[in-house]
């Protein structure tokens, strides 16, 4: 069997104010054996999609493949040139001796110019270049908006069950193994799609417990309890791409059509039954910090609301300010996004001081700069380190060149690569132990504890201001359904 694998991977904030350009674009692809070499034994969806080809004797072909940080809409030339190449490398491969399949693990909330469902244009040029017949199976993000277009164009999707999605690298495999199920079998799988009238915002989606494990755990059932169902996903889709298709929806791969309907129906009706269960109290700043003192440290502090890894900005101020304010000691801030005052403090040198205006430079939603005296270089560092959490470990992550400023009891690790942490990668590079601090903040949704939980003694969320916020009040949608729970009271299924 043969499969040639690509895609564009993007999940997009449209409240960003950084589009991904065509330098960026530029940047992120890989091509071919490069493609294959960068995945390689890595726990990523690429990963899992050449394990399990190997695993099964396919030849997996690599043609173009690239990943950008969530942020605002791809520029149309840009998506349009990508688009174009990944039509041109698949078909190339498939005149060289031909495919079986196609494999496309990508997102499912990614938005370009002109493209608000970028997925649907991807698998709409692959077919316009293939015609009906070939299988396409995709692999897609639990935060993917579903829409029936995509369900048409292609043959198989199945997504990540988890969130902090640690089974990346096994969703990539299930895809592989059911593509390979149907060409040896010689029966086509089918899939169905329900979608619901909701909005579930990432800061409340966790899967490791409560609402959201229950559902997941409910649908991991249905497959058990059916020899004839291959796969059930809930998605919980992504408010923040702000387009009219935005919300959850739950899809199902079987061996029939009805099965695939049946299955994807009854799970959306135990979803949609929990949603009043998805609303869960916030913490400003100031609460964080408060519940923080009276818990057992080390305590992990995560700003949800400015998480790079939903397309915000990472370089919010609200909970910075605030633990300045308290000069805790043993508080370490990790990371704050500022290259400008890296570049500063690198110029300036290890012990040496620095005044600056930190922070909140990339738009007006994340709080106003902190103004620091006397801030003292500690570090200086390439920023680059080894990749712990499950979500690809064995990769190198990097936040930029970097540096730790001390101010008072505070210690500020400043980065120049916009990341969400996932791990303690951004403290060892500036030579933080973090079991010896006290206040851990970073900034990060649900993803940071694939690692930090049974390590952090108690995770305490931080709902300041920011594009990324569990408050979907706070937002004025553009495109977005606003009738849909829990903004409005849209009725479903009774
Ligand atoms: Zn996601």
């Amino acid at each position: 069997m043969r499969i040639a694998f690509g895609g564009y991977e993007h999940e997009t904030n449209n409240f960003s104010s950084t589009p991904v350009t065509a330098q960026v674009m530029d940047q992120i692809m890989r091509r071919g054996e490069d493609l294959a070499r960068q995945h390689s034994g890595i726990r990523t969806m690429v990963g899992g999609v050449l394990d399990e080809c190997a695993a099964l004797g396919i030849d997996a072909v690599p043609t173009i493949y690239g990943e950008a940080g969530p942020c605002a809409a791809t520029e149309q030339g840009a998506f349009e040139a990508f688009v174009e190449e990944l039509v041109d490398r698949l078909w190339a491969a498939h005149c060289e001796a031909p495919l079986d399949a196609i494999a496309l693990p990508i997102h499912g909330a990614g938005v370009a110019e002109g493209y608000p469902d970028m997925e649907s244009a991807q698998l709409r040029a692959v077919r316009a270049r293939f015609g009906p017949d070939i299988p396409i199976g995709m692999v897609l993000d639990l935060h993917g908006n579903i829409t029936p277009e995509m369900m048409e164009l292609s043959n198989i999707s199945v997504g990540f069950q988890s969130y902090p999605h640690t089974d990346t690298y096994e969703s990539g495999r299930l895809l592989i193994r059911l593509l390979h199920e149907q060409h040896t079998t010689g029966k086509r799988l089918h899939q169905a799609l329900v979608q619901l009238p909701w909005h579930v915002v990432p800061a409340f989606g966790v899967t490791l417990s409560g609402p959201a494990h229950d559902v997941m755990a409910f649908n991991q059932q249905l497959v058990k309890n059916d020899p004839a169902l291959r796969d059930v996903t809930f998605y919980h889709g992504f408010p923040y791409s702000d387009v009219s298709f935005a919300g959850a929806s739950l899809t199902a791969v079987a061996e029939t059509p009805e099965g695939a309907q049946r299955a994807a129906r009854k799970a959306a009706e135990y979803a949609w039954s929990r949603r009043h269960d998805f609303l869960m109290p916030i913490n400003s700043a100031e609460q964080a910090v408060d519940l923080a003192l009276q818990a057992e440290y080390p305590v992990v502090i995560n700003e949800s609301s400015d998480n790079p890894g939903g397309g915000a900005p990472g370089d919010g101020t609200h909970l910075l300010r605030e633990m300045l304010k308290r000069d805790i000691p043993g508080s370490v801030y990790g990371y704050i996004y500022d290259p400008e005052v890296v570049r500063q403090a690198v110029a300036a040198g290890v012990g040496q001081t620095i005044d600056c205006l930190l922070g909140a430079k990339t738009d007006s939603h994340h709080g106003q700069p902190v103004e620091l005296k006397g801030a003292y270089i500690k570090t200086i560092s390439d920023g680059k380190y080894l990749k712990k959490n499950p979500m690809g470990a064995g990769g190198i992550g990097s936040i930029g060149t970097s540096v730790l400023l001390q101010v008072g009891n505070v210690s500020i690790i400043v980065g120049s690569v916009r990341r969400q942490v996932l791990d303690d990668g951004p403290f060892r590079v500036v030579g933080i132990d973090w079991q010896d601090m006290r206040i851990i903040a970073l900034k990060s949704a649900q993803h940071f504890k694939g690692w930090w939980t049974g390590r952090a003694k108690t995770i305490i969320a931080c709902e300041s201001p920011g594009i990324h916020s569990a408050d979907l009040t706070a937002f004025t949608f553009r495109y977005a359904n606003t009738e849909y729970f829990p903004l409005g009271d849209a009725q479903w299924g009774e």
